[in-house]
């Protein structure tokens, strides 16, 4: 068994055999004890990050969820959707899929927070390349379209791209509308600056190219769980719950005043605490985005080859919390709880696919 995310669980699972964790896991894998083992964990969990902001991941794992429910409940061996099959299916002038893309966005991070700079694209397409091979196709075909600058805008359009019903579509036709309203100089453009300075530009640049499409909005992850059969789900239903906990706990920082200056006076607090975590869901690779991302929404299990299990929401609240008391407690036995409704549901979706397959 490979590393992987499993979509419908929401389990991360690692070929390897338990080792004891410590916060260098997602803060700095280079640094942990074994950094190969630190890097598929942050790899993985990029992966649920993706899940919990893109629409289209969380239509995956609705998809998934459905099919496992309607085998307990009818005993239904339902083949995998429209949902699955537009995962894998080539689009664009460039035949890239939905699952390259996902890929090679994690890739990305993986590979910037290794420390590897991206100021010069050709030398960072070379290391993904020599590291990621499959996973760097979309890169790559994206350099050669959009030259020097992919590596910049290539994380933010992804990221949105997952946003819509059909992300290896919307990637082109947001790749060329972003890349036309913005004056390329030769200087090297930061990353950080970049998203800092004019994610809502960007954001809004996508929304316009999509209802240039006819289509209203962005899809985002959260919308396909309050609105769908994930809300069934105890992983994704308890996702949510945390985003939108964060999304309060995000009001009233530097982040959130950043943002509210770009939008109208109305806009409610919380919506724009949304969007703060919805920026550092885009931008793992950041040290500061993705310390939100780790101490509020660390992913429910990493399980490994042995059975044993990390509850890094655990160790990473111990981090920022250490103090225990009452309450503190009952957040410790609901993440425990989450852990095992995470290996629950794998070990369901596992009697599901022996059906399925009849072997
Ligand atoms: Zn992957």
């Amino acid at each position: 068994m490979p590393n992987r995310y499993q979509a419908v669980s929401g389990l991360i699972e690692i070929a390897d055999e338990w080792l004891l964790p410590n916060r260098y896991v997602l803060r700095a894998p280079v640094r942990f004890k074994e950094p190969s083992i630190a890097q598929s964990v942050l790899h993985e969990t990029v992966h649920y990050w993706q899940h919990i902001s893109s629409g289209f991941l969380a239509l995956l794992a609705e998809e998934e969820w459905n099919r496992l429910i309607a085998f307990e409940s009818e005993g239904e061996l339902r083949k995998p959707g429209p949902i699955r099959h537009r995962f894998v299916e080539e689009a664009g002038e460039y035949n890239l899929t939905a699952q390259d893309l996902h890929e090679a966005a994690a890739r990305y991070w993986e590979f910037m927070i290794q420390g590897n700079g991206i100021d010069d694209g050709i030398a960072f397409e070379e290391e993904m390349k020599k590291q990621g091979g499959a996973y760097a196709i979309f890169f790559t075909k994206s350099r050669a379209i959009y030259g020097d600058h992919a590596p910049i805008f290539f994380p933010m359009i992804s990221h949105l791209a997952l946003q819509t019903d059909h992300p290896a579509y919307y990637f082109d036709l947001f790749m060329e509308a972003v890349l036309n309203r913005f004056e390329l100089g030769h200087e090297p453009i930061i990353l950080e600056d970049l998203w800092q300075n004019h994610y809502t530009y960007i954001r809004t640049i996508c929304i316009r190219r999509l209802q240039e499409e006819g289509v209203p909005s962005l899809l985002m992850a959260g919308q396909v769980i309050k609105d769908g059969s994930l809300r069934e789900n105890v992983i994704y239903d308890w996702s949510f719950h945390r985003m939108n906990v964060t999304a309060e706990v995000a009001i009233g920082t530097d982040e959130f005043y950043s943002l509210k200056e770009k939008y109208p006076p109305e806009a409610p607090d919380f919506l724009i605490g949304l969007m703060v975590i919805d920026k550092a869901l885009a931008s793992p690779g950041s040290p500061l985005e993705r310390s939100l991302l780790i101490e509020w929404l660390s992913p429910p299990c990493v399980l490994f080859s042995n059975g044993e299990y990390w509850n890094l929401g655990e160790l990473y609240r111990r981090e920022l919390v250490p103090e225990v008391n009452e309450q503190e407690i009952g957040l410790s036995k609901e993440r425990e709880m989450i852990v095992k409704s995470c290996i629950d549901i794998k070990n369901r979706w596992a009697v599901f696919m022996q059906a399925l397959r009849g072997y």
